[in-house]
């Protein structure tokens, strides 16, 4: 979103105030132009024979999205056989999505076979019981290298004390129950976390990996996870996608003409791909004046947007409605009854009751994040490609915070 002759416009010259007098708010917009370029921008900055790119889709699961990144040329990566049925229903082939979950039951690895989607498994609980009822299934296994990585502890999955992947040091177990089973392990994964700053980070990661590598003689691909780095603000350093690409396809070119053919190089980014795309919309119900603070409520909260609360995440906010307006200090806080404060001391424009307030990189674990705390109802999504703003998720009704609820007559008969 561009301030564009003094005020703000989405590509193809979309007013986002149009957008809520449409589709009212709190309101989620999508820019599918982002969406492709960040995808185009991680195919193009890996040089290798063979490279996947798994769209993450646990950080925004609208079937549009999944269908514009399968069109795209990309896999899905999957943490649920929920998102497995998903990305099915998006026209994703079966051996295009990756089945990644973490603590899951035997039950629903057996729906993941059935769909015939390739499994990656994380535990060797699992991979022995699985190696003894599925032999001739090739399954992915995820290590963890541990390293110590990402933004925060919450997001951090690769350290030592990470429930996450089998570790590294588990690798004689492994290549035991491979041996007793006779499964085919077809690729390795790590996955280390969200918000890694730095490309040494990964390639420490990469070689602990490529290390594992040559102990797995029927291999087809290697994933290297996610984790990259977008910026939130002015001035924020996000992961360097160019010089990662440059020096870890050197080195996986090198390890593939030692192993002695060409795998295919996976990743699995979310955050890097949607973030950036997603506005989320809002109107300032109330200016409220403190004697320490000038509170913007809004008419939304932790129900719909939780990262700031639950991982101290910054989203930039701009005034649409009075772009021009001088700038004072807010804090902009939610209407759930418990604090949820979305920023503290921000320069806004001038907010004036009913003013529509946006909130920047808000298309990963935004939505998906969302719940019905309140008993709100969660906002309508709103995808913008080529010109056109397309509704592809109606606004909640009170109907559709009844339809699991066993009421078998109006309760106020
Ligand atoms: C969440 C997750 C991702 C995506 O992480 P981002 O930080 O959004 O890129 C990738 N792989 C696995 C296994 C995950 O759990």
């Amino acid at each position: 979103m561009q301030l564009q002759d003094g005020r703000y416009v989405l590509p193809g010259g979309i007013d986002p105030l149009e957008l809520v007098k449409r589709f009212d708010a709190p309101l989620y917009v999508y820019d599918a132009s982002v969406m492709e370029r960040q995808y185009r921008r991680m195919v193009e900055a890996f040089d290798v024979p063979r490279l996947r790119i798994n769209y993450a889709c646990k950080a925004l699961t609208n079937l549009h999205v999944l269908e514009r990144f399968r069109k795209w040329g990309a896999g899905l990566d999957t943490v649920s056989i929920q998102e497995v049925e998903l990305g099915l229903m998006a026209g994703f082939r079966p051996e295009d999505i990756l089945f990644t979950p973490n603590c899951v039951s035997m039950e629903e690895y057996e729906m993941a076979v059935q769909r015939g989607v390739r499994i990656n498994i994380d535990s060797t609980s699992i991979l022995e019981q699985f190696g003894n009822l599925h032999p001739d299934v090739p399954v992915c296994i995820r290590f963890n290298p541990h390293i110590m990585a990402g933004g925060s502890h919450k997001i951090s999955v690769g350290h030592i004390d990470s429930k996450f992947g089998i570790s590294i040091h588990q690798l004689p177990h492994v290549l035991r129950i491979v041996e007793a089973t006779g499964l085919r392990v077809e690729g390795l994964h790590m996955h280390t976390g969200s918000d890694i700053l730095d490309a040494e980070v990964f390639l420490a990661g990469a070689e602990i990996l490529l290390d594992m590598a040559r102990h797995f003689p029927d291999l087809d691909f290697i994933d290297f996870g996610s984790g990259f780095k977008v910026p939130y603000k002015e001035g924020d350093v996000a992961t360097d996608i160019g010089e990662l690409g440059r020096r870890l396809s050197e080195r996986f070119r090198a390890f593939c003409a030692s192993y002695g053919r060409d795998l295919t190089l996976m990743f699995e980014p979310g955050k890097f791909l949607v973030s950036e795309a997603g506005y989320f919309l809002v109107r300032t119900n109330v200016v409220k004046t403190t004697p320490s603070t000038v509170f913007a409520c809004v008419d939304s909260g932790f129900n719909h947007l939780i990262r700031p609360m639950f991982y101290e995440a910054y989203h930039h906010i701009v005034n649409l409605s009075n772009p021009a307006g001088k700038p004072r200090i807010y804090t902009v806080v939610g209407y759930i009854c418990e604090t949820d404060t979305f920023g503290v001391n921000r320069k806004l424009a001038e907010v004036r009751e009913g003013d529509i307030l946006a909130f920047y990189n808000a298309g990963a674990y935004c939505y998906s994040m969302a719940s019905n705390y309140n008993s709100r109802f969660r906002p309508a999504e709103v995808l913008v490609e080529n010109g056109q703003a397309v509704l592809i998720r109606r606004r909640e009704t009170l109907q559709d915070l009844l339809a699991t609820q066993m009421v078998e007559a109006p309760v106020n008969e």
